[in-house]
């Protein structure tokens, strides 16, 4: 469904808004410092830390995000423009962030390229980008790969094998009724998660901030010594539970520009897509030993990984001399395209 776009140039006909969980005390908090009015939907039970930092201006609050929709008019009579981010995909689901009349921040026809892997795999090799290869089945596998179910939330039940056999020992012992997955090389190296903003205004691209994720159990059975990792038949797992700030080889910024630029250009000819990939996005890679940089995975949205970044990265700071978080860089676009009449350039 479309709705007209305001026309105000006043930023204070405006609010912007999300739902509370993954980047939202971000996004608030981005939000008042560019002058703007803020608000925060939370499943009741959970506006606590909203309520304690202070950072939203007005908590709605619902039992249940099947009520969006009954909430939905509210937003639309308050002009709200809507930052999606990864709870916020999770919990509403593709489908009904379409049909959404909100103001939405950012291109929903890149929703679906993103969220079905095959779509996303052609879309990122088109743009030449190093992904790690894929095994069709089970019975192909010859070296280490890593298992993803379909949907997974945040890593969890993510598994590690190395041959068919060990591929069938976990999957049919811990998750025998779970069919849907992709099975990937695993790339020896480290997890970078490099995020960029593109504005939609300028055409520029930036690099806001590096992350790694903080994963239960990978990042943590180093602790023990292998034998006894093997004595308790520990699987590794990938749940994540928090982002740590990185800053990388001044050497390697050059081919993450490269490769962002790549992926935003190649977006531009994505079917449903036309305005292509615009706002923040992340590469989600494993760089090894010979720095090679391999892409598992693009967030076409915020990450969770600036969530250490509220008051601007190493390389925010170089560029604005002034704390500049994601969450403040897509508040201050927004307010650069309401200011300059510009604002249907920056929805999806
Ligand atoms: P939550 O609202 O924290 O339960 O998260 C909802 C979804 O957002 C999860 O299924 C994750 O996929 C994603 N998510 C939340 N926090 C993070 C994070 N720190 N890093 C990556 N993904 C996250
Ligand atoms: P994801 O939920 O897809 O972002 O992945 C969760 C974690 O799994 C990442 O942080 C990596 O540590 C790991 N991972 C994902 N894909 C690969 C891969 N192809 N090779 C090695 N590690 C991976």
């Amino acid at each position: 469904m479309t709705r007209s776009t305001p026309t105000s140039r006043s930023t204070s006909d405006y609010v912007i808004a999300t739902m509370g969980s993954h980047t939202a005390l971000q996004i608030l908090h981005g939000a008042r410092q560019e002058g703007m009015r803020n608000l925060v939907v939370c499943k009741k039970g959970t506006e606590r830390a909203y309520k304690s930092y202070g950072v939203a201006d007005e908590i709605i609050l619902v039992d249940d995000w099947s009520a969006w929709e009954a909430i939905e008019g509210e937003l639309v009579k308050r002009n709200a423009i809507i930052i999606p981010h990864g709870s916020f995909i999770a919990y509403m689901g593709h489908d009904r962030v379409n049909d959404m009349r909100a103001m939405y921040f950012g291109t929903k026809g890149i929703l679906e390229w993103e969220s079905d892997r095959t779509m996303e795999r052609q879309w990122l090799e088109a743009a030449g980008l190093k992904l790690p290869r894929v095994f069709a089945t089970p019975e192909e596998i010859t070296k280490p790969v890593i298992v993803k179910f379909h949907g997974a939330g945040g890593g969890f039940g993510y598994f590690v094998a190395r041959s068919p056999e060990q591929f069938h020992e976990v999957k049919d012992r811990k998750y025998p009724d779970q069919n849907d997955y992709a099975i990937q090389e695993y790339i020896v190296g480290v997890p970078i998660y490099a995020h960029f903003f593109q504005s939609a205004l300028t055409g520029a691209l930036e690099i806001m901030s590096f992350d790694k994720r903080y994963e239960s159990n990978a990042d943590s059975i180093g602790r023990i010594k292998a034998e006894d990792q093997l004595a308790a038949n520990i699987h590794t797992s990938y749940t994540i539970v928090g982002n740590i700030p990185v800053v990388i080889r001044e050497s390697l910024l050059p081919a993450f520009f490269t490769m962002g630029e790549r992926v935003v250009e190649e977006s531009k000819k994505l079917k449903g897509a036309e305005k292509g990939l615009f706002g923040p996005f992340c590469l989600e890679c494993i760089v090894t030993r010979k720095l090679e940089i391999f892409v598992f995975e693009i967030s076409a949205r915020i990450v969770a990984g600036t969530n250490p970044f509220t008051m601007g990265s190493p390389y925010s700071w170089l560029k604005y001399d002034e704390p500049m978080s994601t969450g403040r860089r897509i508040a201050r676009e927004i307010k650069q395209a309401i200011e300059g009449g510009k604002l249907q350039e920056v929805l999806g």
